[in-house]
């Protein structure tokens, strides 16, 4: 049985006083007897104060990138290493904004999701269609080339396979990301079934272990309905994230 996870994502918002009103919203309505995992990824330099703020509750913190380069002359860039000794637990890896904003490739995606492996954290690696690209019939090309670049990375598919069954995938068409668009549940579930099933010809036990989770436009009003699909495993949730109680609504409503 796959636990939900439910993770927010803060992009390049905020500042000390209102990551201080969010996370103690979100903190002060916690309830522990939810069984879903909860994440934050705040900008990098609010990490820090975040992990504070979030001590001793069931709030994981992670990074929204990090560098595929391990340490040395490389301005302005935070090594998973570097994540992980503040705290972190968890990485968001190939973002489609970092695909699309800052030409991360599917093998730059890759050496980063290897990185954050490597430094204990776990990896969310994001993947996702166009609206051009679904409208071509192409989606599953575009997700299984971002799946297969992480796999290319290893020796083998075995030990690809291995390392991806110790990550997270979130699926999130971009069209649906930071739009209001969200993918109608049967929409999301479909893809989600087909990753599955990809990874489920290559390794069974991988396929049934790892969380997919959906995002884009995920709100609390359309999250009961995506949540209850099969093959989804919790949110990636971006906008609706920075409120506290819509996403304190969310986690209610993933149990
Ligand atoms: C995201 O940034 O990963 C995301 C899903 O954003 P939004 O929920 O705002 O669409």
């Amino acid at each position: 049985m796959r636990k939900t996870l439910i993770a927010g994502n803060w992009k390049m918002h905020g500042n000390l006083d209102s990551l201080e009103s969010l996370v103690s919203g979100i903190k002060g309505q916690l309830d522990n007897s939810w069984q879903c995992d909860i994440l934050v990824c705040p900008p990098f330099i609010h990490i820090d104060r975040t992990i504070q703020l979030t001590k001793g509750s069931k709030i994981a913190v992670g990074g929204q990138n990090l560098s595929e380069q391990d340490q040395g002359a490389f301005t302005g860039e935070i090594s998973g290493d570097m994540l992980k000794d503040i705290g972190s637990k968890y990485v968001l890896v190939g973002h489609s904004e970092r695909r699309s904003l800052y030409h991360e490739t599917n093998d730059l995606v890759a050496a980063k999701y290897a990185k954050a492996l490597e430094a204990g954290l776990t990896p969310v690696l994001c993947v996702g269609e166009t609206l051009e690209q679904r409208e071509s019939g192409t989606t599953m090309d575009v997700v299984k080339a971002q799946i297969d670049a992480v796999l290319s990375f290893y020796q083998d598919n075995a030990e690809g396979l291995e390392k991806l069954g110790q990550g997270v995938i979130a699926y999130e068409p971009v069209w649906a990301i930071g739009t209001g668009v969200t993918a109608s549940p049967e929409q999301a579930q479909d893809v989600h079934a087909s990753i599955r099933q990809y990874l489920s010809e290559m390794n069974e036990a991988v396929a049934d272990k790892v969380q997919i989770l959906y995002g884009g436009s995920m709100k609390a009003a359309n999250a009961e309905q995506l949540l209850a699909q099969k093959d989804i495993d919790g949110g990636l949730i971006g906008g609706a994230s920075l409120k506290a109680d819509e996403f304190i609504a969310i986690c209610k409503i993933a149990g």
